[in-house]
């Protein structure tokens, strides 16, 4: 799953807006306005300040101007941080399957601090017997979703004791698996980041364009925060492992292609050695096969414990080309009384997915007629997201990690993401025109903005200007969690219902649509394949990121499917 930027719902949060958007007390430099008098949320840019020397922790460089104040802020952040009691889950001690064991086993530890009951704020620990740990993600959570210990989407400080914490593995750049990173820097994590070589060019982009959204445009506190990123990343190449914690037991880390978006990985992780060895692998999110630009996902060889992710654990979606057909249909169908097709989606991976695949009808229909008096070849493809065309224009620059039908299509002359249609919106000002424009005259165009669940970014202002108008269509193709503005309107615009947006009350009467298929995550049976195709099948599954619904249904077949195996709902 993914996402973009810090949201709009923060406390005091406006992007862009006329308040302070940092809820600072004492006259707001930045903005210029009178203040809050009140504390700011934990986790807001005093965050930033403390990963900045401790001089300038006295000096009032951001919007806050009462030194005291500032102080206290600190002081009470601090003190959250103390460490909490440990919410450790045992697992059972797990014995080599390969050869019996001649000493005793070795306990592993699993710890979930996000996306246990949903889909956001992934965040797992692996914990060693002697106490040393890994965590696997450090993402933001969205819409209702919470933490274990309650840190949730306003209130984003880490909420669990890092001390023993070595190490950090990403297995992607989605937001819901890496928005937290500054707040992990900023509780005092000394750890490298691991991360594949394609995420190591996209994290910097993603984090940056995050606290653009959400902390502070003051650039010289970002370009710190970035330098100290880049010095923590470590790429490693896929398949290769990596001395994670040295000694014994001792911790190697392995990363191998997830097929879920570029760089995507899953984790194989293996402590100990000879008869106590052990391996544990983290899913990560899963890509589903034929997924477009990216090679299918294998299934590892072997490993002693899997956490998988469940999030499509109860759905199976429809094939490629079936998806492609209906893409064409509904938009052709939408067309048909004017309007504009609105696809809200996440920035890096989706976005690339529909673009190939808009390119491709374009380039197999650009003489059918799309809508009155336009083919295919004449309708506008709007991505209106800066980050997406970033990431975009970075997927292009990627392409020796494409797949093969991708690179086909490159020599025979085209331009899977930057084709004749493709337009892309960057500024501001752009964007406010393009929304104007496209609510006002009804003409036809397909709009890709973010976020992917409508909880922020400039999806939402197309939604305010175009949600009222049965011209108009929203095409949901992600996975909407509970609680955001994308589930509100998928559930309930085609009963002609009501969203709440910016604290805005719209009735819809555009028409909603939902297109499964173009998850960018495996579906329950490439869930049941990724365990089934390992040669040796671990001894246990403990299933994350997923809706109760999906855990249990993916949790009955895998036990049936697997006699012995101990499948574990986190
Ligand atoms: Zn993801």
């Amino acid at each position: 799953m993914g996402g973009q930027g810090w949201q709009a719902v923060k406390p005091g949060g406006h992007i862009g807006g006329a308040r302070c958007d940092r809820g600072y007390s004492g006259r707001c430099r930045q903005h210029r306005h009178q203040p809050h008098n009140r504390l700011p949320p934990v986790g807001d840019h005093d965050i930033l300040t403390r990963l900045s020397s401790p001089d300038e922790l006295r000096q009032p460089i951001l919007c806050i101007q009462d030194i005291d104040l500032h102080l206290a802020i600190i002081a009470r952040d601090l003190a959250r941080l103390q460490p909490r009691p440990r919410r450790l889950v045992m697992s059972d001690p797990v014995d080599s399957t390969r050869q019996p064991a001649q000493h005793a086993p070795m306990q592993l530890q699993f710890t979930h601090h996000g996306a246990v009951n949903g889909v956001t704020g992934s965040c797992h620990r692996l914990t060693l017997p002697d106490g040393q740990a890994v965590l696997i993600d450090c993402g933001l959570f969205q819409g209702a979703e919470t933490s274990p210990d309650g840190a949730r989407a306003d209130r984003l400080e880490i909420d669990f004791a890092i001390d023993t914490v070595r190490a950090l593995v990403v297995t992607h750049v989605h937001i819901d698996h890496v928005g937290r990173i500054p707040y992990l820097l900023a509780a005092g994590f000394k750890g490298p980041i691991y991360c594949s070589q394609a995420s190591a060019q996209l994290l910097p982009l993603v984090l940056q364009d995050a606290l653009e959204v959400g902390f502070t445009r003051n650039a010289t506190l970002i370009n710190k925060f970035l330098a100290l990123l880049r010095e923590r990343i470590v790429p490693l190449p896929y398949k290769q492992w990596q001395t994670v914690i040295a000694g014994q037991p001792g911790l190697r880390v392995r990363l191998s292609p997830a097929g879920h978006i570029l760089g995507s990985a899953y984790v194989e992780l293996e402590a100990g050695t000879g008869s106590t060895r052990q391996r544990v692998v983290f899913s990560g999110d899963l890509g589903a096969p034929y997924t477009p630009l990216l090679p299918a996902p294998r299934a590892p060889m072997q490993a002693d414990v899997v956490v998988m992710e469940s999030t499509y654990g109860d759905r199976v979606h429809d094939s490629r080309k079936t998806r492609r057909a209906r893409l064409q249909a509904l938009c052709e169908r939408a067309f048909g009384n004017g309007g504009t097709v609105l696809i809200p989606a996440f920035s890096i991976g989706r976005t690339q997915e529909l673009l190939y695949e808009l390119e491709e009808i374009i380039h197999r229909h650009a003489q059918r007629p799309a809508a009155p008096g336009a083919r295919w070849g004449q309708i506008p493809i709007v991505v209106d997201s800066p980050l997406a065309a970033d990431f975009t224009a970075g997927y292009a620059q990627l392409k020796a990690h494409w797949d093969a039908e991708a690179r086909r299509k490159l020599a025979a002359g085209r331009h899977p993401l930057a084709f004749d249609q493709l337009q892309t919106v960057a500024s501001h000002g752009d964007h406010q025109r393009m929304v104007d424009q496209l609510a006002r005259s009804g003409r036809p165009a397909i709009v890709i903005a973010a976020s992917g669940m409508c909880s922020g970014g400039r999806i939402v202002n197309y939604l305010k200007a175009m949600l009222g108008d049965a011209r108009h269509d929203v095409l949901f193709c992600g996975y909407q969690a509970a609680g955001t503005p994308g589930r509100a309107i998928q559930q309930h615009g085609p009963r002609g219902g009501w969203v709440e947006l910016d604290g805005q009350r719209i009735d819809i009467r555009a028409k909603v649509h939902t297109l499964s298929g173009y998850s960018a995550h495996a579906d329950q049976k490439d869930l049941l394949n990724f365990i089934g195709r390992m040669r040796t099948p671990p001894r246990q599954v403990r299933l994350v990121h997923g809706d109760d619904g999906a855990k249990q249904a993916l949790a009955t077949l895998l036990r049936q499917q697997h006699a012995g195996l101990d499948v574990v709902i986190a």
